[in-house]
């Protein structure tokens, strides 16, 4: 067979076997071209929120599909875009009142970035400065990579990306040396605004740190007048237990992005959600005050049609109860963990959890990442590890018994790997 001419995502095809065609999804499950029914433990890249092809949402994208395609989004609008930005608006913190719309999660932080820094702009005031925590992720456009954490996956890219200023990760017992740091990188008077992943840091190694963190931050930005930006395109949606990760902590963002789970996952859209202020900022009889920026799909109407879908979803089903009921499922099955010399720091917010194994050399190149992914997907199981950091994130419709079994394989591939690694 000639190999596949398509280049896939954070692959290295050169130690990759060749890869199995999905032909079908249903509910927590892939279905691959062999017959093998695999549990999507990781929601397809944190994407699908209820479950795969969930039925009012496949439904309404159906619908759409005999009304609308692309829809040129300037000088125009669409029913979609226009329900969905005002259900949106309820759903999300009660400041937010405006929605500008994109393509990715990516697109949404750019937009974001540039939403601060043209704020800052229009009203003549000279601050430009982003500040980012260490270990953050925001995507993998040249904007959003210069605020996320620099290594492997950026060097070459390294002279293009632009400098932030990093804040200490909040390590438990150390949060008051991230909130001085933040302090007195604002004592400069230039920054415009934080750009923080709350709750969690995604790709970074699902780190976790406390709400008190992020309000004290929040409390910080309002106190020096930059603005605090919440990108909420993994954490928003229920992944942490609540609608949004910000309500934990009280905080209203000024900025809002997000993505993934915004369809529950069935199709591409993004959306940056900002304050009056940011809007009137813009706001001008001076055309140079627009705000300069579009994608081609703007706003698809098809998409919008799934987002309003997904949030009649999470108003008619028990999507709470079954967020909270999957926490308890992680709960009750990282006890067995929690004194495991196999494993440290066995964590767990809202529906999402992670353990890392006690591998002598972690970080995401190590070894044991690849091949505990092989084993868990000869179990019947998608997960990803992050280097050494096994994390589950399950959709919403994930069973218990499902859940039971893919920690029964976590305690299973970890005595393997960690038996091949002493040898
Ligand atoms: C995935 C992710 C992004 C990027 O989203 P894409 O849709 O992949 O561009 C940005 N921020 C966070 C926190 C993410 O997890």
């Amino acid at each position: 067979m000639t190999p596949s001419p398509v280049w896939h995502p954070f692959t290295q095809h050169a130690l990759e076997p060749p890869m199995k065609r999905i032909v079908a999804t249903e509910g927590a499950y892939l279905f691959d071209e062999d017959g093998n029914r695999i549990l999507d433990a990781i929601s397809s890249w944190w994407v699908i929120t209820h479950g795969h092809r969930h039925p009012g949402i496949m439904a309404a994208i159906r619908e759409a599909t005999e009304a609308y395609d692309q829809i040129i989004f300037a000088e125009f609008t669409h029913e979609p875009a226009e329900v969905l930005a005002e259900r949106l608006l309820a759903f999300a913190p009660s400041a937010l009142k405006h929605v500008f719309y994109s393509d990715s999660g990516s697109t949404a932080v750019e937009v974001a970035i540039k939403m601060a820094l043209g704020t800052f702009h229009n009203r003549g005031i000279a601050r430009d400065r982003i500040v980012v925590m260490e270990h953050g992720y925001h995507g993998d456009t040249i904007g959003a990579m210069s605020a996320g954490e620099r290594g492997v996956f950026n060097a070459p890219f390294e002279p293009l990306l632009f400098g932030v200023d990093r804040l200490p990760f909040p390590e438990a017992g150390c949060e008051q040396e991230t909130l001085d740091a933040f302090e007195a990188i604002c004592r400069s008077g230039k920054v415009a605004a934080i750009l923080v992943e709350p709750l969690v840091l995604g790709a970074g190694g699902m780190k976790f740190y406390g709400s008190a963190v992020l309000s004290a931050l929040k409390e910080i930005a309002g106190r020096y007048g930059c603005l605090f930006i919440a990108d909420e395109v993994m954490t928003g949606w229920g992944r942490t237990g609540t609608r949004f990760a910000c309500e934990q902590a009280g905080v209203t963002p000024d900025i809002l992005c997000t993505s993934k789970g915004l369809t529950g996952g069935a199709v591409p859209l993004a959306a940056t959600l900002c304050t009056a202020e940011i809007f009137e900022a813009h706001l001008s009889s001076d055309r140079r005050k627009t705000f300069f920026h579009s994608s081609s799909y703007t706003a698809n109407a098809i998409a919008c049609a799934a987002a309003v879908a997904n949030l009649r979803v999470w108003q008619a089903e028990p999507v709470e109860a079954r967020i909270a009921e999957l926490a308890a499922q992680h709960a009750h099955h990282l006890q067995r963990f929690e004194s495991d010399a196999r494993f440290v720091n066995a964590r767990q917010c809202g529906t999402i959890a992670a353990l890392d194994l006690a591998v002598p050399t972690g970080g995401y190149l190590a070894e044991a990442g690849p091949r505990m992914r092989r084993l868990f997907r000869q179990r019947g199981l998608l997960l990803r590890p992050l280097g050494n950091v096994i994390y589950l994130m399950p959709p919403y419709c994930t069973s218990a018994a499902d859940i039971a079994a893919a920690y029964d394989a976590i305690d299973d591939v970890a005595s393997i790997v960690l038996k091949e690694t002493a040898s």
